[in-house]
């Protein structure tokens, strides 16, 4: 079945969630990130980013916050386009660890690859592909243009949980170690798990993480700026490896109660992606033990419901709207 839905239904399914989540109050700050400790906890936004370009929001959507793991999904998307999705495929795969996102245990177990990008160990080894190899300078631009082009608007580093996180990342640096004690980094280790510190450390808006997921949603071509940033063989490569890892170990109750693919961070915020319909996201920083906003996830499930997003339901809704040609 069809649904066609307009801009006016999504936006009344955003202020229906942000009205029934306003008052959650589950959840609580990571801590083991100092900077993040101290975001101020209430803040709290959801938007939505149409194939038409147009963004939707409700709440705090203008607050930057750190990206965080949600950070992997690009760079993975990066490293696919670079070399190819069987490549990132080989190098590194696409299973689930089943164990915590920093685990070392998961390296141990499944020394022959990382098992996926979207997890720390696969994420560095993912930082260490990039290219220019062994130019730091020219991988993080590649990271941060490729970034500022999914998004269609500047995003840079937030210098204080940069430090934060540098001083305080030993547990990614025996990851790195590891990595490279089992031939699956690429370059050097430091420079690759810099990268990966500098990459969680960009500071974001709920209105960028949406426009993100748009592009990803809508087959790598940016529905605001109209240019195209990757190959749109890739989005459903880049959509399985969220549906199958993207909420930690939380992952499979996620995708049951939504069916909808998501990657969270440790910031707070959540991008979700219904390919060929809309990018989503939301934003609010008290977590639950795995590590994904309360918040946020409460919203996002409540928008897949309102508006039918339930990728593995019999309805499949769509846009009414026209969606504009690439520039
Ligand atoms: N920078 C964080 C870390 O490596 C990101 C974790 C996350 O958001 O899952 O621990």
């Amino acid at each position: 079945m069809i649904r066609k839905i307009d801009k006016k239904t999504v936006s009344d399914a955003l202020h229906t969630a942000y009205d029934r989540c306003k008052t959650e109050s589950g959840g609580k700050n990571a801590d083991y990130i100092p900077y993040l400790k101290n975001v101020p906890s209430t803040l709290f936004g959801i938007a939505a980013c149409l194939p038409d370009g147009s963004l939707l929001t409700v709440g705090d959507t203008d607050f930057r916050f750190g990206i965080e793991s949600v950070s992997k999904v690009p760079t993975a998307l990066l490293a696919m386009e670079q070399y190819s999705d069987r490549e990132v495929l080989h190098k590194i795969g696409a299973d689930a660890t089943g164990l915590p996102f920093n685990s070392i245990m998961a390296i141990l177990l499944e020394n022959d690859h990382p098992s996926t990008p979207l997890v720390n160990a696969g994420a560095i080894t993912a930082c260490s592909m990039i290219k220019p190899v062994g130019d730091s300078t020219g991988k993080w631009k590649s990271i941060i243009d490729f970034l500022t082009a999914l998004a269609g608007s500047t995003v840079e580093v937030i210098d204080d949980l940069y430090r934060s996180e540098s001083d305080t990342n030993f547990n990614n640096r025996s990851i790195a170690w590891l990595l490279k004690n089992y031939n699956r980094i690429y370059d050097d280790p430091m420079m690759a798990l810099d990268l990966y510190t500098r990459q969680c450390s960009i500071g974001v808006t709920a209105s960028q993480l949406a426009t993100v997921a748009a592009t990803i949603a809508n087959g790598g071509m940016n529905p605001r700026t109209r240019k195209r940033v990757f190959r749109a063989e890739l989005t459903p490569r880049i959509v399985s490896l969220m549906a199958t890892v993207g909420f930690y170990e939380h992952t499979g109750d996620w995708l049951f109660e939504t069916g909808l693919p998501a990657k969270s961070g440790v910031g707070g915020g959540i991008l979700g992606v219904v390919p060929g319909v809309m990018g989503v996201a939301a934003f609010a920083p008290p977590l639950d033990a795995a590590g994904n906003s309360v918040k946020a996830q409460k919203a996002l499930a409540c928008i897949a419901r309102e508006l039918d997003l339930n990728l593995f339901g019999t309805t499949r809704c769509t846009l009414a709207e026209p969606v504009p040609t690439e520039a």
